[in-house]
This record gives structure tokens, C-alpha cells and sequence, in this order.
């Protein structure tokens, strides 16, 4: 089942109309959200990620928080897996023609959901490999836009390389994968670009931020280049759906000694540990509190 403005329907019986913008302009932005053992995972930074996208591109929000939350629920309960992505995707409405310009419209609202089978530890100590790529998408990186054509042109490429992820580079600068961000270490100081209009503003990269600093791990939110990343102790990407990923080839290169390294074990560790507190739902933050912090606090206390 899936869920379109404001009807559950079988996902064959759910049809948009072609004047749709999303459908002709990819006018609209998105949410994924991962669901650990039926509890949404970070649910206040994946809602506000969504509210500033909405208000980047002028769409009312078209759901309170808690009918997200609502929405999301019922989506859940109809699939049957504990562990589940769902996407949410809100595009700006059908208008009478195409055009470029528009009138005020009603937005279209589509979610479904997807079992996923998150990665072993295992199956990750010997790391995966990702290609580097030249940067040439548009300066509001920042926004998630349904929008991706390069991000998906980059993750084919990487993938008919058999590689996991596209790693980009502006200027020399790694910003971050076609659909994750990226940290290096090096000496034990962990390093990822800075939020602003180069990169999407991953809720993983948040979480993991956060756990480093609570383990008083040395983290920088400073750009690096691609001989630092060539160079580096190790590499990750991350995100909702990948979590934390080693990765130890770029471009048929070893990275280090081509083994996930300590850190991101460390890491990868209370990443999983948080995953299953069951506090990180919605309903049992105290005001202003994000899931993070919460989990945080629980975690200090
Ligand atoms: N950057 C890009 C371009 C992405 O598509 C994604 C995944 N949506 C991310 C970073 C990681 O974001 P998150 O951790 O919120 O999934």
C-alpha cells in the first residue's frame, strides 16, 4: 500500500495526473526515513529537513508534524518488515498547463514504504569502493530536491563500476557522495565538509557528529581535498539508509590499508546502540528536544 493525497491504495491503483509538476519539472522535495524495529529514527530532523526544503522552494507545508507522523505510522503497519525506508515526497501540484511559471496550487503528497535489511558489521570490516566525480550540480545542494538528475546519473555510473557510492569534488574539494556524505580521518581528527549550499545536510552526518563529540573524539566540520581523502586513515560515507559505510577503494585505490579502521567501528557501535533505544520516537521528546539530543541525554545520564 501506498499513500497519495490523501488515500491508502495499492501501489498499481495509485496514479498522479501528467500536469503534475513533480512529474514534469521535478518541482517538489522529499524525505527518506529510516524505521528501526517499527520506530521512526531521528523523526524532528527528518520533519524539519523537510519543512526548510518546503520553505526553500515556497511550497505550504501541506501536514502538521504530528499527521506526518500519523501518515507515517499507517505506512508502516502495512508493511510487514521491522525494519523500513519510507519516502515522502511532496510536489508543488497539478496546474492546468505546463509551464514554467505557476499559480498557488494544492501540493501532491505520495509516501510509500520498503523493507531494508541493514549491513552486517561483518559484511563491512573489509569495506566497500566508491568512484570520485567532478561536482557539476547546482549551488543549492542544500535542498532535497526530487530534482536529482546528475545525483542519479553519478550513482549509475558508480554502480555499473561496481562501485558503492560516486564521491564529488568541487575545486578539488570533496563535498559528498551522489546520495550520502562523506568524513575522512586522518591522525585521529575526524573531518567532513560544512553544511551550506555545496551539501545536503545529512541526518546521519548530524548523528554521527553528535556521537563523536560525545566520545570526545576529535571532529572537524572543515573541507578537504582529494589528496587528503587519497591519503586518509579512513574513509565513510553516510547516510539514513546506508548508515555508516567504510569504504576502502576510491577509484581502484587502497585507502590505508584497505581495512575499515577503529574509529568508525567505534562509531558504527553507538550508531546500532542508538538505533534500537526505543526512546527515539516521537512522542516521548520533551519540547525543543530532537531524537539526538534526547538520545544523547539518555545516553549521559
Ligand atoms: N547527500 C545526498 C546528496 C543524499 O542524497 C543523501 C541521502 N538522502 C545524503 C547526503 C545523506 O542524508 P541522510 O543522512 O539524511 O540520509
Amino acid at each position: 500500500m501506498v499513500y497519495l493525497n490523501g488515500n491508502f491504495v495499492q501501489k498499481d491503483k495509485a496514479y498522479i495526473s501528467v500536469m503534475d509538476r513533480g512529474f514534469l519539472f521535478g518541482d517538489g522535495v522529499y524525505e527518506v526515513f529510516p524505521i528501526y524495529n517499527n520506530n521512526v529514527f531521528g523523526l524532528d530532523s527528518h520533519l524539519n529537513r523537510l519543512q526548510a526544503g518546503l520553505d526553500a522552494i515556497n511550497i505550504k507545508n501541506p501536514h502538521s508534524n504530528i499527521e506526518w507522523l500519523g501518515l507515517i505510522k499507517k505506512i508502516i503497519s502495512f508493511n510487514k518488515d521491522i525494519n523500513q525506508a519510507v519516502y515522502l515526497q511532496v510536489s508543488r501540484g497539478c496546474d492546468d498547463d505546463r509551464k514554467h511559471t505557476h499559480n498557488i496550487l494544492t501540493p501532491t503528497v505520495y509516501i510509500q514504504s520498503t523493507g531494508i535489511q541493514p549491513r552486517t558489521k561483518d559484511s563491512l570490516l573489509s569495506g566497500k569502493s566508491v568512484i570520485s566525480r567532478e561536482d557539476i550540480r547546482w549551488l543549492q545542494c542544500n535542498t532535497k530536491a526530487t530534482s536529482l538528475l546528475a545525483n542519479i546519473m553519478y550513482s549509475q555510473e558508480a554502480k555499473e563500476l561496481g562501485s558503492e557510492e560516486a564521491i564529488l569534488y568541487r575545486d578539488n574539494v570533496v563535498t559528498e557522495g551522489s546520495s550520502s556524505n562523506v568524513f575522512i580521518v586522518k591522525k585521529d581528527c575526524i573531518f567532513t565538509h560544512p553544511k551550506g549550499q555545496h551539501i545536503l545536510p545529512g541526518i546521519t552526518r548530524e548523528v554521527v557528529i553528535k556521537i563523536a563529540k560525545l566520545l570526545n573524539l576529535k571532529i572537524k566540520e572543515n573541507a578537504f581535498d582529494m589528496t587528503s581523502l587519497m591519503n586518509a586513515d579512513e574513509v565513510w560515507i553516510t547516510s539514513s539508509t546506508r548508515e555508516i559505510l567504510p569504504i576502502t577503494t576510491v577509484d581502484n585505490k587502497i585507502i590505508n590499508n584497505g581495512l575499515a579502521g577503529p574509529i568508525w567501528s567505534v562509531i558504527y557501535d553507538q550508531y546500532q546502540s542508538l538505533k534500537t533505544l526505543k526512546a527515539v520516537s516521537y512522542t516521548h521528546l520533551r519540547a525543543h528536544e530532537t531524537p539526538e539530543h534526547l538520545v544523547c541525554r539518555l545516553l549521559l545520564e
